[in-house]
C-alpha cells in the first residue's frame, strides 16, 4: 500500500507481459503471482478495493491512499497510522491515478492475449488445489496434523483471490473513475 511498491510491481507485471513467449507458459509464469500482489498494492485503506481517485495526505511520508469518496472514513490499517489522520490533509494523488489507469490497461491488454487461456487453466488447478486442501483439512481434524499445513493455509489466505478475478477488476476501473468537471 505504498506507492513506490505499487510501481515497481507495475514495471515487473509490465516487464514480464513484454518479454513473454506466448508458446513458452515458463516465460510469464511470474505473472500469476505479481497480478494479485499488484491488485493488493493498489488497494484503498478505508474500502479495501482497488483504488478509485486516488488521495493521499501531503503532508506525511506514510503513503497511505483512498479512494475520494473514501476519504475520512476509518482506515483498516493494522496497526492504525497515526501520521494521515487528518483528512483535509488530503489530495489527489496524480502518479496514483496514473498508475491505476496503467494497472487497468496492462489487464485489458493481458485479458486479449493468449496468455488468458492459461490463466484460467492455472485458475482452475489453484481452485481444485484449494477444494483438495479443504477436504484434507477436514479430514485431518480427526487425523494428527501433518508437517506443512501450515504454510498452506497462511499462502492462500494472503492471496484469496484469482488471477482472472484480478484482471476482471482491472478492467472494471476505466469505468468508474469520476469525470474532472
Ligand atoms: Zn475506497
Ligand atoms: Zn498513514
Amino acid at each position: 500500500m505504498d506507492t513506490e511498491n505499487c510501481t515497481n510491481l507495475y514495471l515487473q507485471v509490465c516487464q514480464t507481459f513484454l518479454t513473454c513467449k506466448y508458446d513458452d507458459p515458463s516465460t510469464f509464469e511470474d505473472l500469476y503471482k505479481l497480478l494479485p500482489w499488484l491488485r493488493q498494492s493498489l488497494t484503498c485503506c478505508v474500502c479495501s478495493k482497488v483504488v478509485v481517485d486516488p488521495m493521499s495526505s501531503t503532508q506525511t511520508h506514510c503513503q497511505h491512499f483512498v479512494c475520494a469518496k473514501c476519504r475520512g472514513g476509518k482506515m483498516v490499517l493494522r496497526p492504525s497510522c497515526s501520521w494521515c489522520k487528518d483528512a483535509n490533509a488530503f489530495e489527489i494523488n496524480e502518479h496514483l491515478v496514473i498508475l491505476v489507469q496503467c494497472f487497468s490497461k496492462i489487464c485489458e491488454l493481458i485479458l486479449h492475449s493468449p496468455i488468458n487461456d492459461h490463466i484460467i487453466k492455472y485458475d482452475q488447478n489453484r481452485k481444485k488445489e484449494q477444494q483438495k486442501e479443504a477436504t484434507g483439512k477436514k479430514e485431518e481434524h480427526s487425523k494428527k496434523r501433518r508437517s506443512g499445513t501450515r504454510r498452506h493455509q497462511v499462502s492462500s489466505r494472503i492471496l484469496n483471490i484469482s488471477v482472472s478475478e484480478v484482471l476482471q477488476d482491472g478492467i472494471s476501473k476505466c469505468n468508474q473513475t469520476t469525470p474532472v468537471t
